[in-house]
């Protein structure tokens, strides 16, 4: 089997998160703690870019990497989790959600400190590689062709008239894919997308689902430790199972009854 790659999945970094997004917060001070442990592990850093070139075979990977993602676009980005990151030379992937970010934009997330698209050039210039995580932050596998062309495609060109380059790299909301989805994304000019499936990625995992591990506010240094360790989790790729594919006929019917929400 090919070695694990750990590609952690961050929010928010803040003391005092809304109750909604309070369980995928880490505070300041461990969130200092993980990167410390990314630090002494040995591993090496790298964005999704060069996960990307490794991926399709134009580039190699230096031993044993490892990724720092961050969903959403949290008010903290721009400032001291970019500083931390910085601070340790740690290179990392920010995937913003353009709807929550854009002045007059709307989006399915509840109400929270967000960063704004303003602030979208500087983030790059620090050091963190910007993805998409789509306009409004839907369940991409429950939309229509239509809207989910949409989703893709209008927060890439957002995120590119903002920075002047492609934006190749996208991240599902809740991690949520099909083959539609992963089949449109392709087409709409991504060359990379992040899923979430609890495991760990690996050299040969798949380009358009690549596996993360969400950091929880439960998690322990030890569990960071373990995971950029290679252990903890399974390792990607593998097929989902009948629980997953169950849950995406569950939600695709909430959907077409109810209309797109946010997951939760
Ligand atoms: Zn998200």
């Amino acid at each position: 089997m090919s070695p694990a790659v750990p590609v952690f999945l961050y929010h928010a970094v803040m003391d005092d998160p809304p109750a909604w997004i309070a369980e995928f917060t880490v505070t300041p001070r461990e969130f200092a703690a993980h990167l410390d442990a990314v630090v002494d592990s040995g591993r090496t850093p790298v964005t999704i870019s060069a996960f990307a070139d490794h991926l399709a075979g134009r580039a190699p990977l230096p031993p044993r990497p490892v990724l720092l993602t961050f969903d959403d676009g949290f008010a903290d980005l721009p400032g001291p989790t970019a500083d931390a990151l910085a601070a340790r030379g740690l290179p990392a992937t920010a995937y913003l959600t353009t709807g929550a970010i854009a002045a007059g934009g709307r989006s399915l997330l509840p109400p929270a400190p967000m960063m704004s698209l303003d602030r979208v050039a500087e983030l790059e210039r620090s050091g963190m590689e910007i993805g998409s995580h789509t306009v409004t932050h839907a369940q991409l596998d429950t939309l229509t062709d239509r809207q989910l062309r949409a989703e893709l495609h209008d927060s890439k060109a957002v995120l590119e008239d903002t920075l002047g380059h492609p934006v190749p790299h996208l991240a599902y909301p809740h991690g949520y894919n099909s083959p539609r989805v992963r089949a449109t994304a392709a087409r709409t000019g991504y060359e990379t997308a992040t899923a979430v499936r609890h495991a760990l990625s690996s050299e040969q995992d798949e380009r358009y689902r690549i596996a993360r591990l969400i950091v929880r506010r439960s998690h322990t240094v030890a569990d960071v430790e373990t995971w950029l360790a290679g252990d903890g989790a399974r390792i990607a790729p593998y097929r989902d199972g009948p629980k997953t594919i169950a849950w995406r006929w569950y939600r695709r019917a909430r959907t077409a009854l109810h209309g797109p929400a946010f997951a939760g």
